[in-house]
């Protein structure tokens, strides 16, 4: 038993043993009358912008490398801040009325800072991008040294305030085991990035974490989002051992045969590699709408037709689940300037927004969808998310023909792929039968579905006992929506996390799904659970989870 459990937020599903290095990156303020004059406080204002803007082309060049360009696109995020006129204008003010130049960087940002705070998600995220490039001038301003998050020694567990995507880029996965931070959410740039690294990290682990000391050792379970101080034998075995499974390369099926695709989630061109090197059969959801992320403009349908074709290309046996546009809720694009709403997750999200106000843009996707379906090595689907009604699914069906009506008038080549419709709302569950009888295929995103069948938003920590797709009445909705497609002839997948923990898939194959999807880093975990898998007495199983009343008793069934 650890002397103590902390818990957080998972950010990547992946555990890791080490001891705890802290990272503080202090910074002294200058006292209010430390200027050295209005001119020398100008110069070494404008020596530190210059310097800032070296280094993080330098970042930008080196997360490239080790990342990929969608990650290292932050930057140009960064140089931006650095450059923006009106906080410019406002330390240039403050020099003039007799401020040290830190100082005046200090307080020009504050007000953006608390602007960005005060929204919500991705917005909210902003926040921390603004203190990153403050932070990084006012070490140039004072002189402050920056820890060398590159060189830490091997085994280290980065225990922070906060990370910065900057930071984040720095650490080695070969050296470091892990981190864990006081503040931040699950999608968090330094959380993706963690993802994209495949680092064991936990996030928002509250106040608590401060009592933690340098040189503890500790498990970072991003599994279970927990932080075990001076943990027992046991929990390092365990910690160790998540280090996962090996690699198997091929499709893998039950112990009696039958055959359960296990496919990547992925969102970024950047990503397609590392899943096919995990074992991916496929993609079971490429969320485009992360295309259309940290720019300033929407990319146009050549630039989105390159970027599935690439994904077809990297899949020529298997097959690649595209979800159509899903903006809205926590994924806010600046550009497109969503309405304020009370409730973003109960309004304009999904599918609603893209037969209207986004109908064009939608358009413009599905025409480059239906050219890369012609032209790539793999088999397209596209499917529609936060479907809710019958009209709309049809209403998205239409909108395909009138793309496919365009590239005839063009005389260029296209596919109709197979359609498909995520079930992530209460009354797609109820209407799965008339769904199924419309499209090829139906995908259970439990992150919403779990959200909106227990009013449990998938954000707020407060609630997190609520959002847990093990609860008898997600369990019965999946089964509902699973035998409502097989009724009709439609093949059913899922591609919320639930795929992708391997103590449930023994239950999911019960339960009936065809496909599980996943973030990369979890299927060779999950093939191995599905080659265990015996099909009969899994539906056994699966048959009792849906009779259950209560959450541990859907847990004695699992393994
Ligand atoms: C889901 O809701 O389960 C899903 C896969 O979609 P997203 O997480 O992108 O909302
Ligand atoms: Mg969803």
């Amino acid at each position: 038993m650890a002397s103590r459990t902390l818990t957080g937020t998972g950010a990547t599903p992946r555990s890791g043993l080490g001891t705890v290095v802290w990272y503080d990156p202090e910074i002294t303020l200058p006292d209010a009358d430390e200027s050295v004059g209005i001119d020398a406080e100008r110069d070494r204002f404008a020596d530190a912008v210059e310097t800032a803007r070296a280094e993080l082309e330098r970042e930008r060049e080196a997360t490239t490398e080790r990342i990929g360009e969608d990650e290292a696109a932050i930057f140009d995020a960064h140089i931006q801040f650095l450059e923006d006129p009106t906080i410019k204008d406002a330390v240039e003010e403050g020099i003039t009325e007799g401020q040290a130049a830190a100082l005046a960087v200090d307080d020009a940002f504050a007000g953006h800072i608390e602007q960005f705070e005060g929204m919500e998600g991705r917005m909210a995220e902003r926040a921390d991008d603004l203190r990153d490039v403050r932070d990084r001038l006012l070490r140039l301003l004072t002189g402050g040294e920056r820890v060398n998050l590159a060189a830490l020694p091997e085994g280290s567990v980065v225990l922070t305030e906060r990370l910065t995507p900057s930071d984040t880029a720095q650490l080695d996965p070969e050296t470091v085991a892990g981190f864990a931070t006081v503040t931040g959410g699950r999608t968090s740039h330094a959380a993706i990035f963690a993802r994209s690294l495949a680092l064991p990290a936990v996030v928002g682990l509250g106040d608590e974490l401060n009592d933690v000391a340098d040189g503890t050792e500790v498990v970072v379970d991003g599994d279970a989002g927990e932080l075990l101080v001076e943990p027992g034998k046991a929990e390092r075995d365990a910690a160790r051992r998540g280090e996962g499974a090996d690699v198997i390369e091929e499709p893998v099926e039950t112990s009696d045969g039958r055959e359960i695709a296990v496919a990547a989630n992925v969102g970024r061109p950047e990503e397609l590699e590392p899943a096919a090197a995990r074992g991916a059969d496929g993609v079971g959801l490429y969320r485009t709408e992360f295309l259309f992320l940290d720019r300033q403009s929407p990319p146009e349908e050549d630039e989105q037709y390159e970027a599935i074709r690439d994904a077809l290309d990297t899949f020529p046996d298997g097959h690649v689940v595209v979800r159509t546009l899903d903006i809205g809720g926590d994924k806010q694009i600046p550009y497109l300037n969503l309405p304020e709403e009370e409730n973003p997750f109960l309004g304009e999200r999904g599918i609603r927004r893209s037969l209207d106000p986004d109908a064009e843009l939608f358009r413009t996707q599905l025409r480059a969808l239906l050219r890369a379906a012609a032209d790539g090595a793999g088999e397209l689907n596209v499917m529609f998310p936060l479907v809710a009604t019958v009209e709309e699914l049809e209403n998205a069906i239409a909108a395909v023909d009138d793309a496919a009506a365009d590239l005839d008038d063009r005389g260029v080549d296209y596919e109709r792929p197979s359609l498909g419709v995520m079930v992530e709302t209460p009354s797609a569950v109820f209407m799965a039968d008339e769904f199924a009888k419309r499209v090829d295929f139906l995908s259970i995103g439990t992150n919403d579905l779990t959200q909106y069948v227990m009013a449990a938003d998938r954000e707020n920590e407060r609630v997190r006992e609520h959002h847990d797709p093990t609860h008898p009445g997600v369990v019965r909705a999946i089964g509902r929506t699973v035998e409502q497609a097989h009724a009709n002839d439609a093949r059913v997948g899922m591609c919320g996390e639930m795929a992708g923990n391997p103590d449930v898939a023994e239950l999911l194959v019960g339960l009936g799904l065809d496909e599980l999807s996943m973030s990369a880093v979890t299927i060779p975990d999950v093939k191995v659970a599905v080659s265990e898998t015996e099909s009969n007495s899994a539906r056994g199983r699966a048959d009792s989870a849906r009779r259950v009343a209560t959450r541990s008793e859907v847990h004695d069934l699992l393994p």
